[in-house]
């Protein structure tokens, strides 16, 4: 921890440590998710679709590592056990347990869409009170952002390939 830099965030930095462990949290589990799902994923345009998913569970573990940082910065604790996982994360995990590349598109369109709202939700808290918090959620929101257009994207040509099969 940085004293001075704990005290420019002033009286709410115990709430700001707290919002930043339950993002932390969904980082994990959002991590996990991208990560099994394309290991098992089954189905048309199931390759294209695991890179993209292989790619988005990087990009969770170092927004993961971005929120640690930060946490222990403020002079807080990231969260010490997977147990609190599930216990803390604003977005629930939705395990792969049907393979099927839609299914598992749907899965994670929704966990972004939980993303977005809790890094906007971040940003709010930290709007004139904590820049640096601020500045790295805005860097996040960004890609959680992209990450649902890509996503979206993808459950677009899917549905136009199987829509065209048809004919
Ligand atoms: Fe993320
Ligand atoms: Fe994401
Ligand atoms: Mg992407």
């Amino acid at each position: 921890m940085g004293s001075k830099g704990r005290e420019i965030v002033g009286k709410d930095v115990e709430k700001i440590i707290t919002l930043l462990n339950q993002a932390y949290a969904s980082e994990w589990l959002a991590y996990y998710q991208y990560w099994l799902g394309a290991k098992l994923i089954k189905g048309p345009m199931k390759n294209a679709v695991a890179a993209e998913l292989d790619l988005h569970a990087t990009e969770e573990l170092n927004h993961a590592t971005l929120l640690a940082n930060r946490i222990v910065q403020l002079g807080g604790t990231p969260v010490l056990s997977p147990d609190g996982w599930n216990a803390l994360s604003p977005c629930k995990y939705d395990a792969p347990e049907d393979p099927y590349v839609a299914v598992l598109l749907d899965q994670n369109i929704a966990g972004e869409r939980c993303a977005i709202a809790t890094y906007k939700a971040l940003m709010d808290a930290t709007k004139d009170k904590d820049m640096v918090t601020y500045n790295m959620a805005l860097t996040i929101l960004e890609q959680e952002v992209e990450h649902e257009e890509d996503l979206q994207s993808l459950r677009e040509d899917l549905d136009l390939m199987v829509e065209r099969g048809r004919k």
